[in-house]
């Protein structure tokens, strides 16, 4: 059943291709985003995985900074993964001098949490609102979420670290849906997307 909206990915750096891929395999209108007028006409923004250090500075460049900054404080729903998480918090451990953060999400994010690259590893991962057993799930080098706020679920954990928040709007998980085949994560946004 193909879903009415169109997703916008933001495309500076990281593994945004995966996530176009995975929204259109689930019939939605995807494109990638690179400078401000790619956001018009988008019902919601999708965060990917990378290097959030490096993302914050092409933020700038690109001069997207300001227009997603206040699309997704006038209630734009957005996605987060990794990075992206990163980059949707409020307050961000372990940032370097001027990282930027939208703070679209009332959460404060540990960087590295979980060690580096050589320690990424996969975990089958039991997440609230999303049925069909256990999803496996990819951490590389993956933040942890530290402390949310109120109005903010968290829904999934792995060693008593949270892993997966979401708000009304908002969704973020420290590991990466978009680098597997199950897409019941990116569903579960397009639930969201349409709630919201
Ligand atoms: N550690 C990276 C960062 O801080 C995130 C890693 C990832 O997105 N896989 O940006």
């Amino acid at each position: 059943m193909p879903h009415d909206v169109k997703i916008g990915v933001l495309a500076l750096q990281g593994a945004f291709r995966e996530h176009v891929d995975a929204f259109r395999r689930l019939g939605c209108e995807a494109t990638e985003v690179r400078l401000p007028q790619d956001l018009e006409g988008v019902d919601a923004v999708v965060m990917p995985g990378g290097e959030s250090t490096t993302v914050s500075k092409l933020l700038a460049t690109s001069g997207l900074c300001e227009p997603l900054s206040d699309r997704l404080h006038a209630g734009l729903p957005a996605f987060g993964t990794c990075a992206g998480m990163i980059l949707l918090a409020n307050v961000v451990e372990g940032a370097i001098a001027g990282q930027r953060s939208f703070g679209a999400i009332d959460i404060a994010v540990t960087r590295n949490a979980f060690g580096s690259q050589v320690h990424s590893f996969e975990h089958d991962l039991e997440i609230e609102g999303i049925e069909g057993g256990p999803f496996r799930a990819i951490f590389i080098r993956a933040p942890s979420i530290a402390h949310a706020g109120s109005g903010v679920e968290l829904i999934a954990r792995v060693g008593g670290q949270g892993v997966a928040a979401r708000t009304g709007k908002v969704l973020v998980t420290a590991f990466h849906p978009e680098l597997g085949r199950d897409l019941r994560v990116h569903e579960h946004f397009l639930g969201i997307v349409s709630e919201a």
